[in-house]
């Protein structure tokens, strides 16, 4: 048996339904935009709530402009997060060099916001307006000539005039629509595991601390009321782990990481808590096309610059935005205003993926001794940008 709230005969009708797939930045401020250019609009997210964790995420220029538009930049500033110290530092925990995160006298305004609060901002500015499916997920797509016919998790059967994979990294509609996913992967060599605690002490707050040895790194950010704890190591190649087996994900940690010095062995012991934390290959989506037919991909699920860039936050908004913008310029003709975001878009992604591709790694946790060296050598220099 199958319902199904928007018909095709509706979408025939003029009536402009759109599915998004995914409530995490892309998802909501997809969401937040369609509602607001007449769609009805309807979310599924695989997890039974948003899912909270991870870094603060970075607020400046084109991200602080579509916030602005949509009437969101208050909320945002208000959770603004002060001004980070970042230190590196040695075994014995001497600062190797350091630089500052949002205190310097810049031209343009910048800050961090913690993920959970920018979720939290994004899910209120749609919740009353939008349909949110928890614990739900595409399972087939069949793409007709006016509409898309959508089955869910949960048996029904729908009928949509557009389909938005906001899925991530790991998106379900890419893999639907485009074909299995890792052929769009490029692995850039590590994985990254980050945990968010309550409690704090391991460091002062609003300061962030690196310690690397060659092919890892351990990461502290610390908050008034919260800490970080995170840990990355590079790879020559991908390794085989179950995505999701998160009790084989925390031995990775411990192979790694167990017997280093400096604050590793109390950041450890956050490892085997819980279940809730981030644990993923670091990696970046390229695509050749982001869009087939009536489906179109926003940010990670398209193109993730990886967790390397800093960006993927602002690059699931800036996403978000631009194809709001496409989608007014050319309401009538979605593969016209899918063109045009593509087009407007790619290049600036491209710019962001090869940045993190060159100097992200490298700077963050150097492979060998030399790369160290080198790493260690910028810092006495000042020749490190963040
Ligand atoms: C819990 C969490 C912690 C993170 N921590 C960090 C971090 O510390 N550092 C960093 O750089 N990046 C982190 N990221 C990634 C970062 O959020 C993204 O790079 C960025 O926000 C881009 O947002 P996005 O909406 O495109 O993708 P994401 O934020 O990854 O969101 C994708 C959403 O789609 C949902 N989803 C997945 N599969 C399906 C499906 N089959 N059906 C429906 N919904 C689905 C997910 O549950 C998630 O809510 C994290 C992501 C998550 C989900």
């Amino acid at each position: 048996m199958h319902s199904s709230t928007v018909t095709l005969a509706a979408i025939k009708a003029g009536h402009k339904s759109a599915l998004v797939s995914g409530a995490s930045f892309a998802g909501l401020a997809t969401a937040y935009w369609l509602n607001r250019l007449g769609h009805s609009v309807t979310i599924v997210e695989t997890a039974s709530e948003l899912r909270r964790g991870g870094t603060p995420v970075d607020i400046e220029g084109e991200t602080i402009e579509i916030l602005g538009r949509m009437g969101l930049a208050d909320a945002v500033r208000t959770k603004a997060l002060p001004p980070r110290g970042f230190e590196f530092k040695d075994a014995d925990d001497a600062t190797l060099g350091s630089i500052g995160i949002g205190n310097e006298q810049e031209a343009h305004e910048r800050y961090e916001i913690h993920r959970d609060d920018l979720l939290d901002i994004l899910s209120a500015a749609v919740k009353d307006e939008v349909e949110i499916l928890f614990g739900q997920s595409i399972v087939e797509l069949d793409e007709g000539r006016d509409g898309v016919s959508v089955s869910l998790s949960n048996g029904d059967r729908r009928d949509y005039a557009l389909v938005f994979g906001c899925d991530g990294n790991r998106s379900n509609t890419r893999k639907l629509v485009f074909g299995e996913g890792e052929q769009f992967a490029y692995f850039m060599g590590g994985y990254f595991f980050l945990k968010v605690v309550p409690h704090i002490g391991l460091l002062p707050a609003n300061m962030s601390q690196v310690y690397s040895v060659p092919g890892r790194m351990a990461m502290l950010n610390g908050y008034e009321d919260r800490t970080d704890i995170g840990f990355g190591f590079r790879t020559i190649g991908e390794i085989d782990y179950n995505y999701r087996n998160r009790a084989q994900q925390r031995r990775l940690i411990h192979d790694q990481f167990d017997g280093l010095g400096w604050k590793v062995p109390a950041m450890l012991d956050s490892v085997d808590g819980d279940d809730d934390f981030y644990f993923d290959r670091i990696n970046q989506i390229r695509m050749p096309c982001w869009s087939h037919g009536r489906v179109t991909l926003v940010g990670d699920a398209g193109y993730c610059v990886s967790p390397l860039a800093g960006f993927g936050g602002s690059m699931a908004i800036i996403g978000a935005g631009r194809l709001a913008d496409a989608l007014e310029r050319y309401p009538d003709d979605h593969g016209a205003a899918f063109r045009h975001y593509e087009n407007e878009l790619r290049p600036f992604v491209e710019e962001v993926q090869e940045r993190a591709a060159t100097n992200g790694l490298a700077m963050m946790f150097p492979a060998d001794e030399t790369e160290l060296a080198e790493r260690d050598r910028k810092l006495l220099a000042g020749e490190m940008d963040m």
